[in-house]
């Protein structure tokens, strides 16, 4: 930690002289100064007892990164380092006090998704805005659910994004418009910000989604399921049960959208069980209610989430829901009717990735 209490007052470590009446002003133990040549000055808990707010074993990266970040930050309003917030026993790393205050929180320790969420709720019932900026352990793993799910929010002008600060270029690194292709994988761009107008400013770059490879994936699925992959095997049993094959979804089910990253094993799989399920109500009118069930369940089954530490997928599932029905409708398999949708025909699924591709191969022909 930076700051101590002595005197009563808060002393910074980079001020402070030596001597042994220091104390943490979150649980008044006692604090000594490290102050050493070559590190930076930091306070640290005698003994460890239970401090709320206590981070030991607070690496240099952290420490200087606060003091970067103090300065990052100044812009917006005054900068409070390490503010101990009693009423929610958290601290903030940095505050940056404004009419909506700004908790900024430099993550360098491992932390989990029940900690981070925690740590929201008790800043939103401040009314402050939380901002994660993520260190070098983080930076280190892949962009994927994990990190996701525990830190990414929506950032005005970026989309969805994760946030990490670089200690040695001083600046934020910035994974932005997180999205999944329909084949659930993770897409995102990198843009490196160095001050908070480029951060105000927002992107401006032009972003291009690289199209699916369709064959690919059908391959790809074909070849998990040989292997008897476990994550697949809930999604093919299900199809089994109606008589299909995952790999051999009708062509009419194919598409480039992307949706937000909460998808599981990606939008296709998810349109391959969801349009299992509608089609096999031959004869029914399909509610908007039923719609929305079975894309629900169809989302738990390929391993999707509704919500997300800080932002939730309900509109992006009702998009893939309008989406699909409006493909249906289009290709003349659904025909709308007063209380929904009637099936007006059934899309052709193959047999399995081999038989679809020798009808793939004959129409090209
Ligand atoms: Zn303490």
């Amino acid at each position: 930690m930076l700051i101590a209490l002595v005197d009563q007052k808060l002393v910074d470590a980079q001020d402070a002289a030596r001597r042994n009446d220091y104390c943490c002003p979150a649980c008044h133990e006692t604090v000594i100064l490290h102050h050493g040549t070559r590190v930076q000055p930091y306070f640290a808990h005698k003994s460890l007892g239970d401090c709320a707010v206590a981070t030991e074993g607070e690496t240099q990266q952290h420490v200087l990164g606060k003091r970067q970040l103090a300065e990052f930050f100044r812009g917006w309003g005054p900068v409070t380092l390490e503010k101990i917030l009693p009423k929610i026993q958290q601290r903030a790393d940095c505050w940056v006090a404004r009419d909506h205050p700004v908790a900024v929180e430099f993550q360098c320790s491992p932390i989990s998704s029940e900690q981070v969420a925690q740590r929201t709720a008790g800043y939103r019932q401040l009314g402050v805005y939380p901002c994660w900026l993520l260190g070098e352990r983080f930076a280190r793993q892949k962009i994927g659910w994990s990190l996701i799910d525990r830190f990414a929010s929506p950032l005005r002008g970026w989309g969805l994004c994760l946030l990490f600060w670089d200690v040695g270029r001083q600046q934020i690194r910035l994974i932005h418009h997180l999205y999944q292709d329909a084949t659930g994988t993770y897409g995102y761009w990198q843009s490196w910000v160095a001050s908070l107008a480029e951060l105000e400013v927002g992107n401006q770059r032009r972003l291009w989604i690289p199209p699916i490879n369709v064959r690919q994936f059908r391959h790809d699925l074909d070849q998990k399921l040989l292997r008897a992959t476990p994550a697949l095997r809930p999604l093919q049993e299900t199809l089994y049960l109606h008589g299909h094959h995952l790999a051999g979804f009708p062509t009419v089910f194919v598409t480039q959208r992307v949706t937000p990253p909460l998808f599981g094993q990606g939008l296709l799989v998810w349109r391959a069980v969801v349009g299992a399920w509608m089609f096999a109500l031959r004869g029914e009118v399909l509610t908007p209610a039923t719609v929305e069930r079975l894309a629900e369940q169809g989302l738990a089954l390929i391993g999707g989430h509704l919500q997300a530490g800080r932002f939730d997928g309900k509109e992006g599932l009702a998009r893939a829901q309008h989406d699909f029905v409006q493909d249906l409708v289009n290709g003349g398999y659904f025909v709308r009717v007063k209380t929904g949708w009637q099936i007006n025909a059934e899309p052709q699924w193959a047999a399995d990735y081999t038989a679809w591709l020798k009808n793939d191969e004959k129409k090209l022909g």
